[in-house]
């Protein structure tokens, strides 16, 4: 092994978690900062009085071996979902005759899609290896040694730290804040044209829960699939939470804008997109009942459209590098690998 260093890797959610746990495994001392109070990213769990809502990720597939082995140290947290039946409705809800045929298993963690990286990242909570609400704003040479980095950041009430002492700096962000976070450190001119190159959309999220299922004595409102992808301008993905397995029972409905719609309207207000997204849903549902939840959520760097094409970047000379799923395309297994890949490449 290499000597020891003290790393710093910015953002935990799937990538920076399967970053860091190969780096701690490979005996480095490793720092995750999380701008948020809690890790996984956009592998995101909201909770309602009605029940969760993954209003990121909706489901995963695995198909890197090396995903796949980390998946069976988890077996009890991940579970299979029938939405490997998801349908394909046309404008008016239709569904239409190219049903997907069940190819590979889609995977859900249980009870909610933040169980896994909760799950992976509990040793490094329980280390204290995680800063959590704590936004990194700038890279820079460490003030007392020069070869080493030096972070600072923003956190709670704004309060400003600077964390020093730093072999090396990985970021594990979507491609925007980490253009940004270049842009602001003046750093890394490679890095930043390399992250240029990427595309990715956003995406508006509405959860929308209806406990007169259950008061009505109906197993279900609405349609009888679980899933499905539309061709409704307004609507992409529909997808029952309550079809989850583990989940509670209460019918509650995650439905994602296209990518086109969520373009059109990044600048509108949630009131506003959650009124038109709610009359969308009915469109294409056929669901009339007033919900009893009804929220809506901006991804603003949701899913890659264009990846950059490369696992991971890494300056070996500035000890420098970036990972995270828009590197490799879209999925959470890609995240998983360009932590992974990244790590390898440092260690
Ligand atoms: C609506 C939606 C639906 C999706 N559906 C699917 C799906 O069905 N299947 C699938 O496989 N994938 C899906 N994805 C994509 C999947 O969620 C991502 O590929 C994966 O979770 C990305 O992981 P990541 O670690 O690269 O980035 P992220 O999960 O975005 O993690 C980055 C972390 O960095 C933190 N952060 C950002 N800036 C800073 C900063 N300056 N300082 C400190 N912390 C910072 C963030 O808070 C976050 O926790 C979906 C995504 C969205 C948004």
């Amino acid at each position: 092994m290499t000597t020891p260093q003290h790393i710093a890797i910015v953002g935990a959610g799937m990538a920076g978690i399967a970053c860091a746990r190969t780096l701690v495994q490979a005996g480095h001392q490793v720092t995750l900062f999380e701008r948020s109070a809690s890790v996984g990213g956009r592998m995101a769990t909201r909770s309602t009085p009605f029940g969760d809502f993954d209003y990121g990720a909706q489901y995963f597939t695995a198909r890197d071996a090396r995903f796949i082995r980390a998946l069976q140290t988890a077996p009890s947290v991940c579970k299979p979902w029938s939405a490997n039946t998801v349908r394909v409705l046309d404008a008016q809800g239709r569904v239409t005759e190219s049903a997907l045929p069940a190819q590979e298993a889609h995977w859900v963690p249980a009870p909610a899609m933040d169980a896994l990286p909760r799950h992976w990242a509990a040793p490094l909570i329980e280390r204290a290896c995680v800063e959590f609400q704590t936004q990194v704003t700038r890279i820079e040479r460490d003030a007392v040694q020069p070869k080493k980095w030096q972070l600072r950041s923003s956190g709670e009430q704004d309060a400003q730290h600077v964390f020093s002492g730093f072999d090396a700096v990985l970021l594990a962000i979507p491609s925007g804040p980490c253009l940004r976070l270049l842009s602001a450190s003046d750093l890394a001119p490679a890095l930043k044209k390399a992250v240029e190159k990427a595309e990715v959309s956003p995406c508006w999220t509405l959860m929308l829960a209806f406990p007169q299922a259950a008061q009505a004595n109906l197993s279900s409102l609405g349609p009888q699939w679980n899933a499905a992808r539309s061709t409704h301008h307004r609507i992409a993905w529909l997808a029952r939470e309550s079809s989850k397995p583990q989940r509670l029972s209460v019918e509650r409905w995650t439905v994602q804008a296209s990518v086109a719609w969520s373009h059109e309207h990044l600048e509108d207000d949630a009131p506003r997109v959650q009124a038109k997204l709610l009359k969308a849903f009915t469109e294409v549902t056929g669901i009339r009942a007033e919900p009893s939840h009804v929220e809506v959520k901006l991804w603003p760097f949701a899913q890659t459209i264009k990846a950059v094409g490369k696992t991971h970047l890494w300056d070996a000379k500035a000890r420098l590098g970036v990972c995270g799923d828009y590197l490799l395309g879209c999925r959470v297994e890609d995240a998983f690998v360009s932590g992974l890949e990244l790590a390898l490449a440092v260690a």
